[in-house]
């Protein structure tokens, strides 16, 4: 899991400034969506400790209803077109009913202004309606792919770098001052378990997560095989 800034973002996806949350089709091979993590963050996201995303669905536009906390959110849109909501639920509908692959999905979250982690790709598997308490929202679940992965990387501690809490991911990257633990470089940030899953350790806790480089990260993932 890579730390970018917004314009490695936009580099990463061919240039595209992608500001929308949810963007189904952008690219010919993948879908993005953007999650944030903050405080006030307008959307109830969560991540499972199997790594599994639930993406909560987005509001009808201001101008449609400016109380729109207070909207069932919409599959369409006023000309009848689909919503992105609904773009998403036709196509995890067309892999539930065995039509399509699912969909692959790029997840960016945001853990400070202009600061992004880099979740990697995520299969589209569900989408269905729950009632939040005050009106109708979708949810998406979005599973953990590894196309990524390295013959010398454990799997269930990649899986785990994945559910690492946002707050957690905050905290770390304020504590280490955005920087590799070992070596100060900016460049190539990644979360890093300082004892591995895989041996007990946690990913629930700033003091088990430090900030590695690609370099120091990728020395340490050869140590602990
Ligand atoms: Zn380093």
């Amino acid at each position: 899991m890579k730390i970018i800034s917004y314009s490695e973002l936009v580099v990463n996806e061919g240039g595209k400034m992608i500001q929308k949350g949810m963007n189904f089709g952008i690219q010919k091979t993948h879908s993005v969506v953007l999650m944030s993590t903050e405080k006030n963050a307008p959307y109830n996201d969560k991540i499972f400790d199997d790594g599994v995303i639930e993406y909560e669905g987005h509001d009808v536009p201001k101008n449609i209803s400016p109380d729109k906390k207070s909207v069932d959110q919409s599959m369409f849109n006023e000309s009848g077109t689909h919503t992105e909501n609904g773009k998403f639920v036709a196509a995890a509908t067309n892999y539930k009913e065995g039509k399509k692959d699912p969909a692959k999905i790029k997840v960016y979250r945001k853990i400070r202004p202009g600061v992004w982690v880099d979740m990697g790709f995520y299969n589209l598997t569900d989408a269905y309606k729950r009632h939040d308490g005050v009106r109708e929202v979708f949810k998406f679940l979005l599973e953990p792919t590894f196309e990524e992965v390295h013959e010398d990387r454990d799997y269930e501690d990649l899986l785990h770098n994945r559910t690492i809490p946002g707050e957690i991911q905050r905290e770390v990257y304020d504590r280490d001052k955005g920087k590799c633990v070992k070596c100060g470089s900016k460049e190539n940030l990644h979360f890093d378990h300082i004892l591995p899953f895989s041996k007990g350790g946690s990913s629930k806790t700033s003091s088990n997560i430090q900030l590695l480089c690609a370099k120091h990260n990728l020395q340490k993932g050869a140590k602990f095989v």
